[in-house]
């Protein structure tokens, strides 16, 4: 763990640690959260009264801001145990300036170093033996900043909180995801917000997402909004596709989440000289790929499941079946290396540890 800046957090220890209740291997991801929270105000322009404090609910007017006009945004990450028993977090730094992107959006305040980074440093130290020593078991770590002022009318609220609370990850066993590649509902538009990790984004995802799994798909690949005509990226994850050897991803722009994990698999598959394409997938090259057996590969990749296969793709009523798992190359090396990494089983040589 790195040291952890000397600052003003006001620290109120659980009396009791709920861990000795706790069977990790029946806890199904983000059920069960860890003994304690991170919070910090954001008060008359600046952050104040930081403090580490049990887990618990928190009291609030029903007139809260966040509730009524949608200020409200978040982060995903997670801390593992390496084979040396020491606690590391993956890229965090990549969270905080991504946070601090979606706060602007937003029209929310920026987190500090102190509040972000150190707060996240000493909530993962104070929760440490919430990690278990067991392989793929990771802390799932959830920071997230929302709008306190009590007040109906839209605008900006002037005060907010933002918090961090923890939640340990058991193995995650992915099966092969069955996706659609969605032509009628719109995720984001050039000029909207889906570059923020903004609580929006996921609200109107649910009801396109719950009517493709009434048709048997287990996830969507969103399209532009224009003209549904290029694919963009998955509910929570970004997609990544094989096709003629070279792995190639649609480019960050405005309406994608830059996915950390999506950024660590371009680095590595650079690194191993192979051809990566950010550019843009037209839905008709890729329907082209697949009825001509170019497509080798396809994967969605974020912090949650790392890299998960794909293994049917849907489109206007039609299934297409991509090759075996089994027979895949690219995916299972992509998420060997960076498991090793992250456990320390492999070098870290591009320095994301922390
Ligand atoms: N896209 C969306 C919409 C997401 O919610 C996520 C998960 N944060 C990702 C992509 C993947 O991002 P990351 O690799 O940083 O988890």
């Amino acid at each position: 763990m790195a040291e952890v800046h000397q600052t003003n957090v006001r620290v109120n220890q659980a009396l009791r640690s709920r861990l000795p209740e706790v069977d990790f291997a029946k806890v199904s991801f983000g059920t069960v959260f860890t003994d304690h929270m991170f919070q910090a105000d954001f008060v008359r322009g600046s952050w104040t009264d930081l403090q580490l404090l049990p887990y618990g609910p928190v009291q609030f007017e029903p007139a809260l801001m966040a509730l009524h006009y949608g200020q409200a945004i978040f982060e995903g990450m997670k801390a593992f145990r390496t084979v040396d028993n020491e606690v590391v977090l993956f890229r965090p730094r990549a969270n905080f300036e991504r946070f601090n992107i979606s706060a602007e959006r937003m029209c929310m305040p920026v987190t500090t170093e102190e509040v972000f980074m150190d707060g996240l440093m000493r909530l993962v130290d104070m929760d440490r033996e919430w990690i278990p020593s067991l392989d793929n078991y990771s802390l799932y770590i959830r920071p997230f900043m929302y709008a306190t002022d009590q007040f109906l009318g839209v605008r900006p609220s002037d005060t907010y909180r933002f918090s961090i609370i923890c939640s340990p990850a058991g193995a995650y066993y992915s099966k092969p995801l069955r996706v659609k590649i969605e032509s009628h509902f719109t995720r984001s538009a050039r000029g909207g917000i889906g570059y923020a990790k903004a609580a929006a984004n996921y609200g109107l995802s649910l009801l396109p997402t719950k009517l493709a799994q009434k048709e048997g798909f287990d996830q969507i690949i969103w399209t532009d909004a224009a003209n549904h005509e290029f694919v963009e990226e998955a509910g929570t994850a970004n997609f990544m596709f094989v096709i003629n050897d070279a792995l190639v991803t649609p480019p960050v722009k405005d309406t994608i989440l830059k996915g950390i994990t999506r950024d660590s698999v371009v680095t590595l598959a650079r690194s191993w000289g192979m051809d990566v394409q950010e550019r843009e997938v037209s839905v008709s090259e890729l329907v082209e790929a697949m009825h001509s057996g170019r497509l080798q590969e396809a994967f969605a990749v974020g912090t949650a499941a790392t890299v998960t296969h794909i293994s049917e793709i849907g489109h206007e009523g039609k299934v297409y079946t991509l090759p075996a798992v089994e027979k895949r190359e690219v995916a299972p090396k992509l998420l060997k290396t960076l498991n090793n990494i992250r456990c320390g089983k492999a070098e870290d040589e591009f320095g994301w540890l922390v």
